[in-house]
């Protein structure tokens, strides 16, 4: 399967700023030589060996990603519909999908707004003859959705979207086919309830942990947990908070990059992406969260295998 990542930011969208422009320009000129801009060449070369918070952005727009599974990846799954759902339909669109004879479908963790708000800007589902099925663990996602676009709410009632809409639940503990994906989910701590996913492919697996509380506490009891997560190919997990804000904010729904880090570390995963990113986060900051979980895992599991990244728009990942 290949995953795309098109929203990665926590709560709300958060554009970057003039000042913030201003301060990566200020710095890259700072860093330059004369031999770094001779030519095209040297330009690319220079601008390739900047940090990620120099030469690009981890990005403002929430959750939303993209599996592309089956023969030529021909089969979309996206899961939740946060902000960053706007740019994936525009390129559906133009990947000459979903003009109106399509199926996708979209599996949702939960249904607060950062997870939400991209569907009434997302091109496919407003073309008849397009079919969208909703599935998740929650069975009253068609309602709340609904509700969205009652008319205080959105100019555009959810009946006007012209595509078919189809939905379907399956409870935690069951197992949901879709595509060639087995899919399972497990309930996580956060505020109004929040659904993760592990999405098996034949050997390979994917597990998407956002919106979720771990915390120094809830390690004591996290058997069941990491028999969940054991193996996983890739996982993304809720890592908004530093661990000593994490420690400020209990109950606020979140966990940090120490505590994915550990469950990372015992439950033997692969590839651990850290997401859901604080809005009051600057692309600085997202560089030193990074390079503290990279510290911290080779502090506490030198000879492990477990890479860490950090979600940005435009991230792929092939499983
Ligand atoms: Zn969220
Ligand atoms: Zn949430």
């Amino acid at each position: 399967m290949l995953v795309r990542f098109w929203g990665v930011r926590g709560s709300i969208g958060t554009a970057i700023t003039h000042n913030e422009v201003q301060a990566k320009i200020r710095q890259i000129l700072q860093l330059a030589s004369p031999a770094d801009i001779l030519s095209r060449e040297t330009v690319d070369n220079f601008i390739s060996n900047l940090p990620f918070s120099l030469r690009g952005t981890y990005g403002g727009n929430t959750t939303c990603i993209e599996v592309n599974t089956g023969p030529d990846d021909k089969d979309i799954l996206i899961i939740d519909a946060g902000t960053g759902l706007r740019g994936l339909g525009n390129s559906l669109f133009s990947r000459d999908r979903m003009k109106g004879k399509d199926l996708l479908t979209f599996l949702m963790t939960h249904t607060h707004w950062d997870h939400i708000q991209g569907l009434p800007f997302f091109g496919p589902i407003y073309v008849p003859g397009n079919t969208v099925n909703f599935i998740s663990s929650f069975d009253d996602i068609e309602e709340r959705l609904r509700y969205q676009q009652v008319r205080t709410h959105f100019p555009v009632g959810f009946d006007e979207m012209g595509a078919t809409k189809s939905f379907a639940h399956f409870p935690e503990g069951s197992e949901y086919e879709v595509y060639d994906l087995k899919i399972t989910s497990k309930s996580v701590r956060h505020p109004g309830g929040c659904y993760s996913y592990r999405l098996q492919q034949g050997d390979k697996s994917f597990i998407f942990c956002s919106d979720a509380e771990f915390n120094l506490e809830t390690m004591e009891d996290i058997g069941p947990y990491i028999e969940y997560f054991t193996g996983a190919d890739v996982l993304v997990f809720d890592t908004q908070y530093t661990f000593e804000e994490s420690l400020q904010k209990i109950d606020w729904g979140h966990s940090s990059a120490a505590i994915a880090t550990d469950i990372a570390i015992k439950s033997n995963v692969k590839k651990l992406i850290l997401y859901h990113h604080d809005p009051t986060y600057d692309d600085n900051k997202m560089d030193a969260v990074t390079l503290q979980a990279m510290k911290y895992k080779d502090m506490m599991a030198p000879s492990l295998d477990l890479d860490i990244q950090t979600a940005y728009e435009g991230l792929e990942i092939r499983i």
